[in-house]
Order: structure tokens, then C-alpha cells, then sequence
């Protein structure tokens, strides 16, 4: 299927690896140019590398934390007038309510909700005045159905939800298209440590947790980072224009629910 976004320009934030390279990558099958972003230069720059050879799309890169101002304004900087934006980062550690202080809720709300509000403010006026956009906020499946120890994660994303439901109905009219797109359990380097992470904890094997995760999963198994990237990359297409304000959930139907 032709996207329709050929020769159309994309900032895709924390897209070395994992979810965002899938999206980065499904992006450039579809003919989009890419800036790509990720704190760490070497893994950065071979995928960068890797995909413009695969591809043959314009791909610039920017080592750098997107979590913080100066960040943003190098990606910024690299690719002033894109037409796409997918915003990710790494999620807050898991933890227990009683050990969050207020430092740990600002880090929150500072990675998973403002920063990608303020990335969305940077780049709304000029698709408003090009009449066209299209931003994807990586979210996660816990803003539907929470994970416990992930309550910083919960309650930052949830907030990010908020802001676009509103922000995306305002802009719509202008061609600009927001939506956010909620993975539950992919197979990314993020799973493969919290795997080991509850492995150590329950001293039982990595393989063990794995296949009791994929027992409990409708599918039987994880996504992948190409299925996600494809979905993101439609909902970047130009056939994705009277999609608005919706959380698309991409979790193997985990989140038991008749409706919604
Ligand atoms: P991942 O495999 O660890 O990849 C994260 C990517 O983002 C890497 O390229 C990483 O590179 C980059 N990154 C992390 N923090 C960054 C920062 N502050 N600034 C710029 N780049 C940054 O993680 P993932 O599994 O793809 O997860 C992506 C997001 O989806 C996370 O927020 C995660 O919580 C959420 N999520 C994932 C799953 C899943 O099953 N995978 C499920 C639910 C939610 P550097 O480390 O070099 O910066």
C-alpha cells in the first residue's frame, strides 16, 4: 500500500532501537527522510547508517537527550519544518508508591508528559501553516489498564493523554493529525531487561518468565517492533486524516475489555 507520504520529513525521537527504530523504519520503507534521535551516537548512527542504505531516504541524526531543552532544540535545529513527529523516550523505573518523592514525580512528568507537549508546541505552527501534519506519541497499554509498579509511567503518560485529547480537536482543521499509540508488551531491549529484572527477583530463569508473559497474552507471544512501526507509519499516512485524538492499542488483546 502506497502511504502517500513520499518525500514528506519526520523527527522520530529515541529511534536507535526498539519501538522507535520500528517506526523510524517503516517510515522510510514508505519514502519519509528521517532525523533520528537517541542519546548514545554509536548505536545511533548505525542505524542510521543501516536505514538510509536500506532505504535510500535522506537521514540525518542527533545524539542527544530529548528529555531535556537543549535537546530539543539540536533536533529542532536538524529538522526545522517536519512533517511528522513521533515522540518517545525511555519510560521511569518501576518502583512502589511510597518511595516516589517529588523529584521522582517532576523526572516523570518531565520525560513522558512535557517533554513531549513541548515538542508538540514547537512543531504545531508550521504544519498549521503548511495545512498539513501528523505527530504519534508512543505512549503505553498502562494508560488503559495499569501495571502496579508503574505508577510514575501510569500517572505521566495519563496526564500526556489528556493534553492531546483536547490540543488534537483544536489543530484538526488545519490537516494536522494527533494521535497516541499505546504498545503493551513488544520485544525491544526495555522487555528483555525488565525480563531479567523479574527473573532475578522470583530466581526462576529468563526463558521461564518469558514463556509465561507469552502464555498470558491472547497472541501467545510479543509484538514486534515492525508490526508497531507499521501501524505507526499508517497512522502517518495521508489516508489517516480523520483519525483524531485516539489511543491505538497494540497488545495482543491483553487488556481484557468488550468495547474500547
Ligand atoms: P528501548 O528498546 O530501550 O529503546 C529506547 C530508544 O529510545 C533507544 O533508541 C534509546 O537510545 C532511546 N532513548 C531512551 N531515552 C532517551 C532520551 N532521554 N532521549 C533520547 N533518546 C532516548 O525501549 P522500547 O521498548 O522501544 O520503549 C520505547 C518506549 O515505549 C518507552 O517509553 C517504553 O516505556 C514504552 N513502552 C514499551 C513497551 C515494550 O513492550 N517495549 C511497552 C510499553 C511501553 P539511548 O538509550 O541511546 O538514548
Amino acid at each position: 500500500m502506497d502511504l502517500g507520504i513520499k518525500g514528506r520529513r519526520a523527527i522520530v525521537c529515541g529511534s536507535s532501537k526498539g519501538l522507535g527504530r520500528g517506526v523510524a523504519e517503516k517510515l522510510a520503507e514508505a519514502g519519509v527522510g528521517l532525523t533520528l534521535n537517541a542519546r548514545t551516537a554509536e548505536t545511533l548512527e548505525r542505524t542510521a547508517k543501516e536505514i538510509s542504505a536500506r532505504y535510500g531516504v535522506e537521514v540525518r541524526t542527533v545524539a542527544a537527550d530529548v528529555t531535556v531543552e537543549a535537546g530539543r532544540r539540536l533536533l529542532l535545529e536538524a529538522e526545522p519544518a517536519p512533517d511528522i513527529l513521533i515522540t518517545n523516550a525511555g519510560g521511569p523505573p518501576p518502583g512502589m508508591w511510597s518511595d516516589w518523592d517529588r523529584d521522582a514525580w517532576l523526572g516523570a512528568i518531565d520525560a513522558n508528559m512535557l517533554t513531549p507537549i513541548m515538542l508538540i508546541k514547537s512543531v504545531l505552527p508550521g504544519m498549521i501553516d503548511r495545512g498539513w501534519g501528523r505527530i504519534v506519541n508512543i505512549t503505553s497499554a498502562t494508560v488503559k489498564s495499569p501495571v502496579e509498579e508503574l505508577g510514575l509511567s501510569n500517572a505521566a503518560r495519563s496526564g500526556l493523554t489528556g493534553f492531546v485529547a483536547g490540543v488534537a480537536r483544536q489543530v484538526a482543521r488545519h490537516g494536522v493529525v494527533i494521535n497516541n499509540l499505546l504498545p503493551g508488551m513488544h520485544e525491544t531491549d526495555r522487555i528483555a531487561s525488565l525480563l531479567q529484572k523479574t527473573a532475578s527477583a522470583r530466581g526462576m530463569s529468563v526463558e521461564e518468565i518469558r514463556n509465561e508473559a507469552y502464555a498470558a497474552n491472547p497472541t501467545g507471544r510479543f509484538g514486534s517492533p515492525q508490526e508497531f512501526g507499521a501501524m505507526a507509519a499508517f497512522m502517518c499516512s495521508r489516508y489517516a486524516g480523520y483519525m483524531i485524538g485516539q489511543n491505538i492499542l497494540l497488545d495482543g488483546g491483553a487488556f481484557r475489555s468488550t468495547m474500547g
